[in-house]
């Protein structure tokens, strides 16, 4: 596992953690890449 980048370490890049994205719309979705939880799936 490389560690580039300082900082956020497991912060979905897609929300930047909120668990939703905010979509162009207006409104906002339920994150599908963290599914909601903000966090970087690891696994
Ligand atoms: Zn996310």
């Amino acid at each position: 596992m490389l560690r580039s980048n300082k900082g956020r370490k497991d912060t979905c890049k897609y929300c930047e953690g909120n668990g939703y994205v905010t979509l162009l719309l207006g409104g906002s979705e339920t994150c599908y890449a963290c599914k909601g939880s903000g966090n970087k799936k690891s696994r």
